[in-house]
């Protein structure tokens, strides 16, 4: 309908953090075990949001690291980001910032909307990066910040929830249209 808001988000980080997971759980409410490297895929749903509806573009992309480079699909018309780490790895984690400042140097901006997610928060044993070391990094960058498991569906439309939250705020200080 033409009532609805056309929003575009881009899910960044590391590679195999789990966001094809996180996206695909999102949007056709699957969970696939299996490790296919993505290329760049982009997942449209609709989201409610305050009694808003939003059309909406999800980009997964192929994974980031300190080496590479951000592209225009990475930016140009980008609403909001998602960036996500593996609460299972502590470079993952550390990757958040350098993507965040590539963000920010690509788009010359000095804040740009943001959920930092910490994912497959069921791999307990495994954790390297704590809740505390999560919500710092959120509130150093002015980001939202949730775990989320992709494999056992938790706080995963949350996510997405938030990223609304953070776009309409965003937009209220004069954000793209
Ligand atoms: P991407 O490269 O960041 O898109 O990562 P993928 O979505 O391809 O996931 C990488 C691997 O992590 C796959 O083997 C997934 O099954 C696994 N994975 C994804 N999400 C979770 C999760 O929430 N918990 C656990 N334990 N594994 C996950």
């Amino acid at each position: 309908s033409d009532l609805r808001k056309k929003r575009k988000i881009a899910v960044l980080g590391s590679r195999s953090v789990g966001k094809s997971s996180l996206i695909v759980r999102y949007v056709e409410d699957a969970f696939v075990d299996a490790y296919y490297p993505t290329i760049e895929n982009i997942f449209q749903k609709v989201i409610t949001y305050k009694g808003q509806e939003y059309d909406c573009d999800i980009i997964d992309t192929a994974g980031q690291d300190e080496y590479s480079i951000l592209n225009s699909k990475h930016a140009i018309g980008i609403h909001g980001y998602v960036l996500v780490y593996s609460i299972a790895s502590r470079n993952s984690f550390e990757m958040i910032q350098t993507v965040y400042d590539k963000i920010l140097n690509y788009t010359g901006t000095e804040h740009v909307p943001c959920v930092i997610v910490g994912q497959k928060s069921d791999l307990h044993v495994q954790r390297q990066v704590s809740e505390a070391d999560g919500k710092a990094l959120s509130q150093q960058l002015q980001c939202a910040w949730i775990e989320t498991s992709a494999r056992h569906n938790a706080n995963v439309a949350k996510v997405f929830e938030l990223m609304l939250s953070q776009t309409e705020k965003g937009l209220q200080d004069g954000g793209p249209e």
